[in-house]
């Protein structure tokens, strides 16, 4: 077993600080990264925080994981030592099930193991990317394009391929309207990656605030959800809707955007349940849905979209010592548009 240093939370309410963690031998398919940058993404917030639910602690956090790779088990083919690599939301599944099969590795029926607070094969707990090293089976390292800025890179490997998922799925592109409600860490992936699928994208964020960034990042409409009039403008306009919100809704309100047979996809993962009046779904033949992550395949897919447009996340890059700030930050809609952990500042 190898010892290393982390940034973990000790509690549902405490401080994230730095630990020890351990990570298991270097088997003969797994690889050792030696992790540069990792993003901060809302879903951090909400399993530390416990809002999802029990978690084991101390915990440590974050799936947007990129850096190089350090040594590889004897019978890894798919990766070499010094290749930069990512790593996503998963670090394995059953790999027998149909969704496996079908590269859906996300929605395994067995239940994928998430890359932190998951049972891993061994029994243990797995244990997250705010840390200098991680031992994953090579079917679960992505490769992450030179072309693409380092750190800006990690916040793909979440907020990234959640969005790209779906706009992909419901067929964004020329011709169709997205609309992305939040404009965050998936919310601003969203924008840019549905603008170079060629659709015509609306940004709902809560107020104007924002507006020039979001223009910047390839919105041709933005509007504040703030603004009742905003819910009359656009009704019956989109396509696609995808909600990155983390916290409740009125979906109500927001199902009278779609126009005949479009679909609002929801992201945002608030731990609420939220009321949906079925007749709102009836007037244009509107689907609620909801999508997770994305498989390993797709996740490359995604990853050499980015690189072929030029695309990457908007990040503030931090020292280890600024998480529980910039925890604040994210709660506070205050990000712009992914916090980045310097990873050398651990330890
Ligand atoms: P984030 O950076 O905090 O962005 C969320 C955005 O939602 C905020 O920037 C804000 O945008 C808006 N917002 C926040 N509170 C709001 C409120 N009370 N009312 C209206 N709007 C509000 O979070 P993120 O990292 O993008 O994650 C977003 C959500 O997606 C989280 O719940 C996360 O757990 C979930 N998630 C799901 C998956 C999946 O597989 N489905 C994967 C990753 C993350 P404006 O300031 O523009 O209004
Ligand atoms: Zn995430
Ligand atoms: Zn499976």
């Amino acid at each position: 077993m190898l010892t290393v240093n982390a940034i973990a939370a000790p509690s549902a309410t405490g401080p994230l600080g730095p630990v020890t963690i351990t990570r298991r031998d270097v088997g003969p398919k797994d690889v050792l990264i030696q992790i540069r940058y990792a993003g901060i993404c809302h879903s951090d917030i909400h399993t530390v925080r416990g809002e999802w639910g029990p978690v084991a602690y101390p915990l440590t956090v974050g799936h947007e994981i990129v850096g190089e790779v350090a040594e590889v088990g004897a019978e890894v083919s798919k990766h070499a030592v010094g290749d930069r690599v990512g790593v996503g939301c998963m670090v394995n599944s059953c790999r027998e099930c149909e969704n496996c099969q079908a590269g859906e590795e996300q929605y395994c029926l067995n239940g994928n193991i998430g890359t932190y607070a998951s049972v891993d094969r061994d029994g243990t707990i797995t244990q997250g990317g705010y840390s200098t090293h991680v031992v994953v089976d090579e079917d679960f390292v992505l490769k992450v394009p030179e072309s693409i800025p380092y750190e800006a890179a990690a916040p793909l490997l979440c907020a990234g391929i959640t969005t790209y998922s779906p706009l992909r799925h419901w067929k964004a592109g020329e011709g169709t309207r997205v609309a992305v409600v939040g404009l965050g860490g998936l919310g601003h992936m969203a924008v840019k990656l549905a603008h170079a699928m060629g659709a015509e994208v609306t940004v709902l964020s809560q107020s104007l605030r924002k507006k020039d960034d979001g223009l910047r990042l390839g919105a041709d409409h933005y509007y504040a959800t703030s603004d009742p009039a905003t819910f009359t403008d656009l009704a019956r306009r989109f396509d696609l809707i995808i909600n990155t919100v983390s916290a409740p809704l009125d979906l109500d309100a927001y199902l009278g955007l779609p126009r005949l047979n479009g679909t609002m996809v929801n992201v945002g993962a608030p731990p609420e349940a939220l009321p949906i009046h079925v007749f709102s779904l009836f007037g244009q033949r509107t689907s609620f849905a909801g999508s997770g992550i994305g498989g390993i395949r797709e996740t490359q897919e995604m990853l050499d979209f980015c690189a072929e447009h030029g695309i990457a996340s908007d990040v503030e890059l931090i020292s280890a010592d600024k998480i529980n700030e910039a925890y604040e930050r994210v709660l506070a809609s205050d990000v712009r548009y992914r916090f980045v952990i310097d990873v050398s500042t651990i330890g």
